[in-house]
C-alpha cells in the first residue's frame, strides 16, 4: 500500500513521506491506495484489548513502513496522559443512544487523539526518509487543533510549531489555552480574519516556493499538523473500533450488528476516519454529518452543489465554523478514482467559489452511508438543555449538534438503531455558551464561568482547564492576515 495525491494519482509516496509533506506538491491530499481489512473475529477480539493496543492494531496497517511494535510504543505514550482509563469511554444515554467521550486528553478535545500521535510519527518519518532538517509545523486552527498541536509538539526535538487562530473566533478558555502555552519551540499568532483566512494563509505559505528556498537554506522544512495530514487522520480510525468493541463487550450489540455514528463535522476529518473504519470491515451503518449554522455540508450532501459563496457565521461550536471542508476532497477522489476531475473541482472552488458533482457520485455517497443534518443555535441550546434535564448529562455545543442530527435522522427515517454520537469536546471548554444554553446566570470572567458550570452540573472541570488560572500569558500578538508569511519568516529565521 502506498499513498497518492487526490489531484494526481501518478504522484506516489510512502506513508512516511505523506506524513512529512502533509500536502502533496500539487495541492492535493494524500490517500491510501488500498483499504486494510479486519475480519469479524479480529474485531470481536478487540474487546479484550487496552485502547493503546487496539489503536496499534487498527493504525499499523494504515501506516505501511511502520512496525506494529513501533506504533504500539507510540500509542502507549500518546494515550498514557488521558484522564480516563478507557481513553475513549462510551457513555450510555439510553439503550440505543451512546456518547463516545473523546475529550479526556490533555487539551480536552478529540484532537488530542491524533495530535498526541503526530509528534511521534513525524520524527520517526524524518528518520525513515533519511532527512536531517528541522521540521516547522504550521497550523491553522478554529480553536482546538492549535492547542492540541502545541501541547503535542512542545519541546519535541527537531520540530518547531506555529499556530494561527482567528482573533475573536475562539472561546476565552481556548484562547487562554493557547496564549499560555509553554515550550521553547512554540509560537502563537492571532490573525484579523476567520478560520478560512487562517487556513488559506497557511496553505499559501506551503505553496510559496521562495519561502521554501529561504527556509531550506536554514535547514528548515515546513509541514502541517492540520487534518489534511495523513498522520492526523489514521489515528482517528481507531476510536470507531473502540466504540464498537465497547458495545460488544457490554452486550448492547452482537458481532456484525451495524452501528450508526453521528459526527460533529468541520473539516470532514473525523467523519472520514469513520468511513475508513467502514471500508476496513467495521459494521458502520450511517455516517451522519452534523453541522451547525455553517451548513455547507448539509446543502452539499443534499444537492451535490458545494457553494462557499455564503455568509460565515460565528457560533457557539466554533470548531465547526468552517466553509471549506478540506478532507471532503479525499472522499471525492476515493469514490471516483478520478484525480483530474477532483483537481478540476478544486480549481473551480478556488476560482468561482463553487463546484457541482455528478448525480451518480452524490448517489454513491448516500450508498456509502453519508447523510447530513444541521442544527442552528436555538436547536443546539434546546438539545443541551433537554439532555441535561432528561439524562443529567452535559453535552458541549459541538456534541449537541451531533445529537440533534441523530435525532433528526431518526425522526425522518423512523429508525432507532444503536447509535454513537462522537463527543468532541469537554463542556468546560465552552463554559460561557453552556451556562447560556442551560439558562443560568453567566458571570463576566472566564474562570468564574468555569466555577458556575461546575456548580450547576455538579461535575469538576478537567485539571488542564482549571489550572489555566495560574499560567502566565506568553502570546498576545494580533497580526493582519496578509503578514502571515513575513511573521513565519521572522520567527523561523531570526
Ligand atoms: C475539530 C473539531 C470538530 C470538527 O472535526 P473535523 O475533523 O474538522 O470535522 C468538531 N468538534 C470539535 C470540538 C472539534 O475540535
Amino acid at each position: 500500500m502506498n499513498f497518492v495525491s487526490t489531484r494526481d494519482h501518478t504522484h506516489i509516496v510512502t506513508a512516511a513521506e505523506a506524513i512529512l509533506r502533509g500536502l502533496a506538491p500539487d495541492g492535493g491530499l494524500y490517500v491510501p491506495t488500498d483499504y486494510p481489512r479486519f475480519t469479524p473475529e479480529q474485531i470481536s477480539a478487540m474487546q479484550e484489548l487496552s485502547y493503546a493496543a487496539l489503536a496499534a492494531e487498527v493504525i499499523t496497517p494504515y501506516l505501511p513502513g511502520f512496525t506494529k511494535e513501533e506504533v504500539l510504543t507510540f500509542t502507549e505514550a500518546a494515550y498514557a496522559p488521558f484522564r480516563n482509563p478507557a481513553v475513549a469511554p462510551l457513555h450510555r444515554l439510553d439503550d440505543s443512544t451512546h456518547v463516545l467521550e473523546l475529550y479526556h486528553g490533555p487539551t480536552c478535545a478529540f484532537k488530542d487523539f491524533a495530535l498526541q500521535m503526530l509528534p511521534r510519527l513525524i520524527p520517526a518519518s524524518v528518520r525513515k526518509t533519511g532527512g536531517k532538517d528541522t521540521v516547522a509545523i504550521l497550523v491553522a486552527t478554529s480553536g482546538d487543533t492549535g492547542k492540541a498541536a502545541l501541547e503535542g509538539f512542545a519541546d519535541v526535538e527537531g520540530v518547531k510549531i506555529g499556530v494561527f487562530y482567528p482573533h475573536g473566533g475562539v472561546s476565552e478558555i481556548q484562547r487562554l489555552q493557547m496564549a499560555t502555552q509553554t515550550g521553547n519551540n512554540v509560537n502563537v499568532f492571532a490573525i484579523e480574519g476567520n478560520f478560512d483566512d487562517a487556513q488559506t494563509g497557511v496553505k499559501n505559505i506551503f505553496g510559496d516556493a521562495d519561502m521554501a528556498d529561504a527556509l531550506k537554506e536554514k535547514g528548515i522544512v515546513l509541514s502541517s499538523a492540520n487534518s489534511i495530514n495523513w498522520g492526523r487522520l489514521a489515528p482517528q480510525i481507531a476510536y470507531y473500533f473502540a466504540a464498537y468493541a465497547q458495545l460488544l463487550k457490554n452486550g448492547t450489540i452482537k458481532p456484525g450488528d451495524p452501528v450508526d455514528f453521528s459526527v460533529p463535522t468541520g473539516n470532514f476529518g473525523d467523519i472520514l476516519a469513520g468511513w475508513f473504519a467502514k471500508k476496513s470491515g467495521l459494521p458502520v451503518g450511517k455516517l451522519i454529518c452534523a453541522s451547525n449554522k455553517n451548513n455547507i455540508l448539509t446543502d452539499f450532501l443534499g444537492s451535490g452543489i458545494y457553494d462557499r459563496r455564503r455568509d460565515f457565521h460565528l457560533t457557539m461550536s466554533p470548531s465547526m465554523d468552517i466553509l471549506i471542508s478540506s478532507n471532503l476532497e479525499r472522499l471525492l477522489y476515493l469514490l471516483t478514482g478520478d484525480s483530474a476531475q477532483v483537481a478540476a473541482w478544486m480549481a473551480e472552488l478556488k476560482q468561482e467559489g463553487r463546484y457541482t458533482i455528478t448525480a451518480e457520485l452524490l448517489e454513491k455517497m448516500a450508498q456509502e452511508g453519508f447523510l447530513a443534518f444541521c442544527a442552528d443555535e436555538a436547536e443546539t441550546a434546546k438539545v443541551i438543555r433537554s439532555t441535561f434535564d432528561t439524562y443529567d448529562y452535559a453535552l458541549d455545543p459541538h456534541t449537541a449538534v451531533g445529537l440533534s442530527a441523530l435525532q433528526q435522522y431518526r425522526a425522518k427515517a423512523n429508525e432507532n438503531r444503536v447509535s454513537v454520537v462522537l463527543s468532541t469536546a469537554s463542556p468546560f471548554k465552552f463554559a460561557e455558551a453552556m451556562l447560556h444554553c442551560l439558562q443560568q446566570p453567566v458571570p463576566e470572567e472566564g474562570f468564574a464561568q468555569l466555577d458556575a458550570l461546575e456548580g450547576y452540573i455538579a461535575q469538576k472541570a478537567p485539571a488542564p482547564l482549571a489550572d489555566l488560572r495560574q499560567k502566565p500569558v506568553r502570546f498576545d500578538r494580533v497580526i493582519a492576515k496578509e503578514t502571515m508569511p513575513q511573521a513565519v519568516l521572522d520567527w523561523l529565521t531570526r
